[in-house]
């Protein structure tokens, strides 16, 4: 865990970043296919224009994912940049909610011991898709081809039933 006191970072205008590895983020690790990867934030104090403190948390990040389509492992890097607005309590994260304009704006209800890595691990689980798909998958081009190939042949309807088949084992 990485304990801050939210609300002083913000008014202190700290900044803080580092780097984590898989094995830190169960919750990541358990949507990649291997422990390969690494994850660097860079978190800043500020404070919003409404006058909100504000936790601003960029994190960027390579994983190893599995396309959903060919089921082969690929790596994926995503990055994120999200501007937190801390509230004191529940309640008043339902205010802020409701007066703000911008809807993408997060609200969360900071603390004097607040947890970032978990923060850091929202947002990473939040940019990788929940489909994670090649946008040309390597294995299936070949698959491809050769049931074009051998389309006279009565096994090629049959091999894309055997495709199937291993598609939902998994
Ligand atoms: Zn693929």
């Amino acid at each position: 865990m990485l304990i801050i006191d939210a609300f002083a970072f913000s008014r202190t205008e700290e900044q803080q970043s580092g780097t984590l590895s898989l094995k830190e983020l169960p919750r990541l690790r358990a949507e990649c296919v291997s422990e390969e990867g690494v994850v660097e934030w860079q978190l800043t104090g500020e404070t919003h224009a409404s006058g909100y403190p504000v936790l601003h948390l960029t994190v960027t990040g390579t994983v190893s994912l599995r396309c959903q389509r060919c089921l082969t492992p690929f790596v994926f890097e995503f990055s994120s940049d999200s501007q937190i607005i801390l509230a004191k309590d529940e309640q008043n994260a339902d205010e802020i909610d409701a007066s703000l304009e911008e809807e993408e704006t997060e609200v969360i209800v900071g603390s004097k011991a607040f947890d970032i890595m978990a923060l850091i691990e929202d947002e990473a689980l939040l940019a990788i898709p929940l489909s994670p798909k090649h946008e040309v998958c390597p294995i299936r081009e070949k698959l491809d081809a050769f049931a074009t190939a051998k389309k006279e042949s009565p096994f090629a309807a049959l091999k894309d039933q055997l495709i199937i088949g291993k598609n939902s084992e998994d």
